[in-house]
């Protein structure tokens, strides 16, 4: 009705901003010579925000990832464990090897006192034969369990050997995961830089009145710009009227008579 004064088209736009939840069928034509048509432009506008926001989250995901150190981190408590368990195994070892030690002792000082002559006492060199026997009798055992804890000693060496073995591999992975992760990170980050210039230039492109349609359905929905496909509109699937329809071809902001968003026809 009143399209070929430009600064009609704004106050068109204010209207259309502040009916808000109304259905409304508005028709704002833009200066015809334009070569991307406002609904084409606001819509690659919301492709690259879409790009920027998927940017941003794969970002914070390869942090997250940088940020894991789990493999690494069980490797090494397993390693540390295993160690421990041989010092505390070595400990008990020395121990043990002191009483045999002590017991032996024991038994040679008996074994002197037996057979030097010296004791003659029937009873005395039955008592000392007793005791010899006591000696004997506890270093064995002594002596069974010094071979048990060997072996376990052994067992715990090889658990180490194998612990140190997958702390390497898991430093080496996480290395080469890390390397991957950052290099992935730098692309993202550089991907981001030109979204963002990409995204300036257009906005600069972008007649400010439409723009702030186009934030504010934003804010209120999360997107914007709908595409028509097979005569539907794909943010609320209504079907798009056929003046509507009609609309879209033109140069102008169509707003789905539903859902309000931006027709945007492809
Ligand atoms: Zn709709």
């Amino acid at each position: 009705m009143c399209c070929t004064n430009p600064l009609n088209h704004i106050n068109h736009l204010q209207v259309a901003t502040t009916k808000k939840g109304v259905a409304i069928h508005h028709t704002l034509l833009y200066n015809s010579a334009n070569i991307m048509s406002v609904a084409r432009e606001l819509f690659h506008l919301q492709e690259i925000e879409l790009a920027i926001e998927a940017n941003e989250q794969a970002q914070s995901r390869l942090g997250r990832q940088l940020a894991d150190h789990s493999l690494v981190a069980h490797a090494r408590a397993r390693l540390t464990a295993e160690r421990q368990r041989l010092e505390e195994t070595a400990k008990t070892q020395k121990t043990l090897d002191f009483d045999i030690d002590d017991l032996s002792a024991k038994i040679k000082t008996i074994d002197r006192k037996l057979y030097d002559g010296k004791t003659v006492n029937p009873k005395e060199l039955s008592s000392l034969q007793a005791e010899g026997g006591d000696f004997q009798k506890k270093r064995s055992l002594l002596e069974d369990k010094a071979l048990i804890l060997m072996e376990e000693s052994e067992a715990i060496k090889q658990n180490i050997l194998t612990a140190t073995h997958e702390l390497t591999i898991a430093e080496a992975e996480q290395e080469t995961r890390h390397k991957n992760l950052n290099a992935e990170l730098t692309q993202l980050q550089t991907d981001h830089a030109a979204l963002e210039i990409k995204r300036q230039t257009l906005i600069s492109q972008i007649e400010p009145t439409a723009l702030a349609v186009y934030k504010d359905l934003k804010k209120r929905k999360g997107t914007a710009v709908a595409k028509v496909e097979q005569g539907t509109c794909h943010g609320c699937r209504i079907a798009v009227s056929n003046a509507e329809l009609q609309q879209t071809k033109g140069n102008a902001i169509v707003r789905c008579g539903n859902c309000g968003r931006i027709l945007y026809l492809p």
